[in-house]
């Protein structure tokens, strides 16, 4: 069966999905009300793992030496999506502008619950004149996806699993 929650085969016999936790319910009854109330059990069990999860940019800082060529000077996280502001189904939008080259290659540092997700993600420039921001999407199955651009004008990075 299917994890009602993210959408991850699981076995029967299991208690809970293994990768997000929510109860393994197996229903036979499809009726429209108990589709809403399992709908409402997976929305709150979403928004309550979450609040746990936080989505960072790895960004590199480079020394101008006198000759003109750069110099690598150190690596540090950026919060993309600070833990507490993932939303369910929803765009995170974060306010710091920026602008880049055609492609954006993005190493994201995903963490919650003790776990640590690292992935690298690259996404196309928006049509649209720089600077953009950017903002982590999750999607209905807990994965999720970084957009780049505006609120109307942007552009989706390939997909990456939130919980690891
Ligand atoms: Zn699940």
């Amino acid at each position: 069966m299917k994890c009602q929650l993210c959408a991850r085969e699981i076995s029967d016999n299991v208690s809970e999905c293994p990768r997000c936790g929510f109860p393994a319910i197996n229903t036979t009854d499809e009726s429209e009300e108990t589709r809403r109330y399992m709908q409402k059990q997976a929305d709150q069990f979403a928004a309550g793992l979450l609040k746990d999860y936080s989505v960072s940019v790895k960004v590199y800082a480079y020394d101008r030496k006198e000759d003109g060529s750069l110099s690598f000077k150190e690596e540090r996280e950026m919060p993309l999506a600070p833990q507490g502001s993932l939303l369910y189904g929803q765009t995170f939008w974060n306010e710091q502008e920026f602008s880049a080259n055609k492609k954006l290659t993005l190493d994201l540092v995903c963490r919650g619950r003790g776990k640590e997700n690292r992935v690298q993600v690259t996404a196309l420039s928006p049509a649209l004149p720089a600077p953009w921001k950017a903002g982590v999407l999750v999607y209905r199955d807990l994965t999720a996806a970084v957009i780049v651009g505006n609120e109307d004008v942007n552009t989706t990075s390939e997909t990456f699993d939130l919980l690891g």
